[in-house]
């Protein structure tokens, strides 16, 4: 298994992942993707979206505003009850997740809602001081406030959104009445949220500024069990075979009712595992009509959806598949991360599908001193370029070097350009997992 710091590492020094702010010191809870990273992440976005909607006839798309109206989180609850209960170490002051402070037999955080005499009767110390003396649990809202407008003042109050779901249950009825799509259907967003975490940790894990990929699938009331199970199939399909982790290291938990939000009937999350042990990947979560209901209530509109067979007037009911790209991201590191020996020297390699990989290809000539080399290896990397995009160029330090670079970075593919190429058009090809290298001609690449 993968250690975290090894990823962090190597994600720093071959420009995927920084600190959110590096140069003035950081800012906790962001990260920022460097020039690897952000092709990492737009393949990952890209992917989603392709499976889940353009692939698809029942699922549309939207791009909502990340400032919504605040009457938005009041409806949601959310201006109420998104909050973490948050707890303060007497000692040294430390401010905590009290639910995170420890895990259960099984493995999982304690209940939101443990009080401080539980948590003192369990013998749960301050991670930073050790001792045990905590004040009262609190509930801490997590939204980000700010003003619209030149006055600051509680009525120019707004939030940052702190999930891309309520961009969606707002533009339902936009939806249902101009474009009217057949029951069942879902819409589809991907988009940065806010979240004022307590204490954002274990690198892109948890973080304060993140990105969501979530799904709003509405259905007949009648009919939310069985499509319930047919969206978790497709939730294993896109993780095991579009984003190829193993399966083995996938994992659902079926939330039991005492953990599940009052109106979920069923909620699973998927954990992975991360190297900092089996954590939520993502969720998939029956909402009834929670949303919906709440939407028309604090709106005055009505919500429902006329069935265009049977002329049957309802509000349809609502499973919510809710992605983090950022755990995607992180997924996908951990899974791809290897170490191992090439001619008695240590190797890291990121085995990443090549459909994420930042490049396909490296492209260089054997020396970089021989014009002949560079100039036949320069029309090499612009016919790939042509054909594939994501190809890259490197003729820095000797080849080892080379193949140790595009090893760590993921390249699948390098191209290598030498004397024979300029007798017989054909180059030679090393592999990065099978270390293999055969001599292919360059009209068949
Ligand atoms: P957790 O229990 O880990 O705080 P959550 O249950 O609050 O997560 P949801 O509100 O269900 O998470 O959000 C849906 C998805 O968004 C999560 O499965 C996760 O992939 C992602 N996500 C949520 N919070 C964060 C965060 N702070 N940083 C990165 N990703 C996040």
């Amino acid at each position: 298994m993968a250690k975290l710091e090894d990823i962090v590492s190597l994600c720093k020094r071959r420009g995927f992942i920084f600190q959110g702010s590096d140069v003035y010191g950081g800012m906790a809870g962001t990260w920022d993707f460097g020039p690897l990273g952000v092709a990492l992440k737009r393949k990952i976005m890209q992917t989603w979206w392709k499976y889940w909607v353009e692939d698809r006839e029942d699922m549309l798309g939207v791009d909502a505003a990340i400032i919504m109206n605040p009457k938005t989180w009041v409806a949601s609850g959310h201006a109420a009850t998104f909050a973490d209960p948050l707890v303060e170490c007497n000692e040294c002051h430390g401010r905590f997740r009290a639910d995170k402070l420890a895990k259960t037999a099984e493995g999982h955080d304690l209940s939101a809602n443990i009080t401080k005499d539980q948590l003192i009767n369990a013998g749960i110390k301050c991670p930073t001081c050790g001792k045990i003396n905590w004040g009262e649990v609190k509930q801490f809202n997590m939204m980000f406030e700010t003003h619209v407008g030149a006055v600051s003042d509680e009525t120019s109050v707004a939030y940052l959104r702190p999930e891309t779901a309520q961009g969606i249950f707002t533009n339902y009825k936009n939806v249902v009445d101009n474009v009217y799509p057949d029951l069942p259907f879902g819409l589809a967003q991907q988009g940065k949220a806010f979240r004022n975490e307590i204490s954002p940790r274990d690198f892109i894990f948890r973080c304060r500024e993140l990105e969501q990929m979530e799904i709003e699938y509405f259905v007949h009331p009648n009919d939310w069990e069985r499509i319930f199970t047919e969206l978790l199939r497709d939730v294993h399909v896109f993780l095991e075979e579009t984003m190829q982790l193993p399966a083995n290291m996938i994992h659902e938990y079926e939330v039991p009712a005492d953990d599940r939000a009052h109106y979920s009937k069923r909620t699973v999350d998927i954990e992975f595992d991360f190297p900092i042990g089996s954590e939520e990947l993502m969720g998939i979560a029956y909402r009834t009509d929670f949303d919906l209901q709440n939407v028309a209530r604090a709106s005055g509109k009505n919500m429902e959806y006329r069935d265009k067979k049977t002329g049957e007037s309802f509000v349809p009911h609502v499973i919510e598949p809710s992605f983090g790209v950022e755990r995607l991201v992180m997924a996908v590191l951990s899974a791809a991360y290897h170490e191992d020996e090439v001619n008695g020297e240590k190797r890291t390699v990121l085995k990443l599908p090549e459909a994420f990989a930042p490049f396909r290809f490296c492209v260089s000539p054997l020396l970089k001193n021989k014009p002949e080399l560079v100039e036949k290896a320069r029309t090499v990397y612009q016919i790939l370029r042509k054909k594939y995009g994501n190809v890259t160029w490197d003729d820095s330090g000797n080849i080892g070097k080379r193949y140790r670079k595009q090893d760590e970075i993921g390249t699948p593919k390098c191209v290598v350009i030498d004397f024979d190429t300029l007798e017989d058009d054909t180059v030679t090809i090393r592999d990065r997992d099978t270390l293999a290298q055969t001599r292919v001609k360059i009209n068949e690449l």
